[in-house]
């Protein structure tokens, strides 16, 4: 394909008089018949012209521009963007499915009601949870659901005070934005110097008007928090809740359960652990478990199974209210329980192991090169701080273009906040020894590179249809369409 030139702007294309199609006169009134004289626009749109073939080479350009899972290796650190078998799209597409309407009676749509209930029970058993509600439509959603129910159960016991969360400064930045949109205050503690929560520094934090303790384990930098039994003591003595953000449930499955740590509700990221497509940051799917004593405070509808084997909705007069329009984000919902059926018990129990396999192995065979500020065998994800060697003044940012110049998606990039030059690496379970290496060649390559050619790297990337975009200028000044571009180029 000529990218050059169907890689233009779809206006720079346009011929004044050029058509993909002509409809026939056929005497019908025109489409303005009707309208007010007021509401009726003065001017043509301003459209491109373009014939077929152009119009459909431009649009198959742009979309190979893009990288998915599909096309490459994404070792994007916290997303994990794991490969999303084929089927699960199948099982989301039937018709028996996609054409259901969300306000349809039960007794219609009782297939439907199923599957919500069979993903239900399936991640109560995962999590070690009493019951799910898989009504939140995101991760960030499920949390600030886990924390209305936290708040009301306490306001169920007249428990008034209790206005303080308390996170880790290493938390992912959507548990303090929850927790401020359900309108309690953040309170942060710090990590030790392994990363792991300063567990002396959280009990003094305790007291109480702290309605809640957000966790997440294995933590933001990939490493699993030990102490988690004590800490769940000491926040249930405080009379607080400990809530755990299983955005990142990869690595558990098959190995731990929240539940059984003492975990009293949580979230899973359906779209990140249980694979759905999401790179475009949604869809989404975030369900919020709780344990035994709680489930009366989860949001409205629930599904339940009567005694007969069928299934109905139900709204209890104590939950929290209702949270989305109807039961969630189904078509995730239904890739999350075609994922888990088709590994089955056995499969699953190996996707958390492979995961942390997989992790380890890329960390070991970087580490003479990358800096490694915590050495411990990692969980899922691991964290660099930037090459080893920082004499080149090559940056993160600069190894994280040079990958893409591989074809590599890069890693998450100046996140966690901890250290200056974060390398965040999540190869995933479903990534086979082969690709590893290759990666782990082209990253030990951009090592070379930086010592020897340091330019070649900072200048990066070379060889990308978009090669250094200006990212200020774009959040302060967007243009978002071509007639301020136009206007901003003349
Ligand atoms: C991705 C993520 C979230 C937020 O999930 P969204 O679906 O993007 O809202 C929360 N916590 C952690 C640890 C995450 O990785």
């Amino acid at each position: 394909m000529n990218r050059e030139y169907y890689g233009k702007l779809i206006f720079e294309l346009s011929r004044e008089g050029r058509r993909g199609f002509k409809l026939p006169d056929n005497g019908c009134p025109t489409p303005a018949a009707g309208i007010p004289q007021a509401l009726l626009r003065d001017n043509e749109p301003e459209l491109p012209k373009v014939d077929e073939p152009t119009i459909v080479r431009h649009y198959n350009n742009m979309s190979t521009n893009n990288f998915g899972v599909d096309t490459g290796f994404y070792p994007l650190g916290s997303c994990t963007m794991k490969y999303n078998p084929k089927i699960n799209e199948e099982v989301a597409a039937l018709p028996s499915f996609a054409a259901l309407h969300p306000y349809q009676p039960a007794e219609t749509a009782q297939g439907a009601l199923e599957a919500y209930h069979t993903l239900q029970r399936a991640l109560s058993e995962i999590g070690g949870m009493s019951e799910f509600t898989l009504n939140p439509f995101a991760g960030a959603h499920g949390e600030l659901t886990g924390l209305m129910v936290i708040r009301a159960y306490h306001d169920s016991r007249g428990d008034y005070k209790r206005t303080k969360v308390i996170v880790p400064d290493s938390a992912h930045g959507t548990n303090p934005a929850s927790a401020a949109v359900a309108g309690l205050k953040v309170v942060e503690v710090k990590s030790l110097p392994d990363g792991t929560v300063d567990v002396a520094a959280l009990r003094e934090a305790l007291d109480d008007t702290v309605a809640a303790v957000m966790l997440t384990n294995p933590n933001t930098v990939g490493i699993f928090e030990s102490r988690i039994p004590e800490i769940a003591q000491a926040v249930h003595e405080a009379g607080a809740l400990l809530y755990y953000d299983g955005a990142n449930l990869n690595p558990m499955l098959g190995v731990a359960r929240p539940g059984d740590m003492g975990f009293d509700v949580m979230h899973i990221n359906l779209h990140k652990t249980f694979s759905t497509p999401h790179g475009g940051g949604g869809p989404g799917s975030g369900p919020v478990g709780v344990r035994k004593g709680l489930e009366e405070f989860l949001p409205n509808p629930r599904v339940i199974k009567r005694d007969d084997g069928t299934y109905a909705l139900t709204d209890s007069e104590t939950s929290l209210g209702s949270i989305s329009a109807t039961l969630g984000n189904f078509a995730v919902q239904l890739r999350a329980l075609s994922y888990i059926l088709s590994l089955g018990r056995e499969g699953l129990k190996l996707a958390g192991p492979l995961a942390t396999l997989n992790a380890n192995y890329v960390k070991e065979s970087l580490r003479d090169l990358y800096e490694l500020p915590i050495d411990r065998v990692c969980k899922h994800e691991f964290v660099f701080d930037g090459l080893a060697d920082k004499s080149t003044g090559v940056t993160t940012l600069n190894v994280a273009k040079r990958l893409l110049d591989h074809g590599y998606h890069a890693p998450t990039i100046y996140f966690p906040l901890l250290f200056h030059e974060s390398l965040m690496i999540e190869p995933t379970e479903t990534e086979s020894k082969e690709t590893l290496d290759a990666f782990i060649d082209v990253m030990r390559e951009i090592a070379r590179e930086a010592a020897t050619e340091p330019d070649k790297v900072k200048n990066a990337p070379h060889h990308t249809p978009v090669r250094h975009p200006d990212d200020t200028q774009a959040a302060l000044t967007p243009m978002v369409t071509y007639f301020d571009l136009k206007a901003a180029q003349s």
